[in-house]
């Protein structure tokens, strides 16, 4: 299972897409991945990566930012309608509303029975069975305008282990990631060239082979927030907060 995730300012469907090869050796069951391009869109499949290049071309699915993951189902079967990415719709049912949160996640959410029960209560309409749909809407319903400030907000009501990529359709140009017991690194792209700017997440550096050998290690409980040229890790304090923290970039 693995998750990567892209800001970039070029169609990074193909880099996503390749880093899930490259993480194909870690196991899975079913893969996809999901884009901003004047919205957010998404496909997912039950066969192999390889099988994710023929469904994107079919079903047009490129764009600047996005986020891709390979699934290892923990809760929920694997089937498409469980692969991830997960998207939030809003509170309410009507099918045709447009998609604002799109998430991947690697790991396990504990608690994730209580929360769907009180986002059902709210409204929230589950569209798989997996505990990683929790966070989305979770996220979804937190969302003042702010990304980052909805999911400090999400994760300190999380029990569990994670790692999660996740975007909003207001934000197009930036991806939040976070880690706590599952691995997650920052790959920071060239600042010239082709996609200038662009910044990757990605369960492993290898994931990134020939995209970028600058690497940042993320710690556990680490949050980043992702954009173009930039970005910024906030470490977990004592008290449970976030403080924003320095960690190195290395040369893999
Ligand atoms: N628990 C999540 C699921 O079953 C994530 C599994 C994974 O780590 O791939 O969908």
């Amino acid at each position: 299972c693995g998750i990567v995730g892209a800001v970039s300012t070029r169609n990074i469907v193909p880099v996503l897409v390749q880093g899930l090869q490259r993480l194909e050796y870690r196991g899975y069951d079913s893969c996809g991945v999901a884009v901003w391009s004047d919205g957010l869109r998404r496909t997912r499949s039950t066969s192999r990566v390889a099988e994710l290049l023929t469904q994107v071309a079919t079903d047009d699915v490129q764009g600047v930012t996005g986020i891709a993951h390979t699934r290892w189902a923990t809760h929920g079967a694997p089937a498409v309608h469980n692969a991830h990415p997960h998207f939030s719709h809003g509170p309410g049912a009507e099918p045709q509303r447009a998609a604002r949160v799109a998430l991947v996640h690697n790991g396990i959410i504990e608690n994730h029975d209580e929360l769907r029960a009180a986002l059902q209560a709210r409204g929230y309409v589950f569209a798989s069975q997996t505990d990683t749909e929790v966070i989305a809407h979770l996220i979804d319903s937190l969302y003042d305008g702010d990304l980052l400030d909805a999911v400090r907000a999400a994760l300190v009501q999380l029990h569990g282990a994670y790692a999660i990529a996740v975007f909003h359709k207001d934000e197009p140009h930036r991806v939040i990631g976070a880690r706590a017991g599952s691995p997650l690194i920052l790959g920071v792209g060239a600042t010239q060239g082709e996609g200038a700017g662009e910044n990757f997440l990605a369960s492993d550096a290898m994931a990134l082979a020939g995209v970028t050998d600058q690497i940042v290690y993320l710690e556990e409980g680490d949050v980043v927030d992702v954009q173009l040229g930039r970005y910024w890790v906030l470490g977990r304090d004592d008290q449970g907060g976030y403080q924003p923290v320095t960690r190195p970039v290395r040369t893999v």
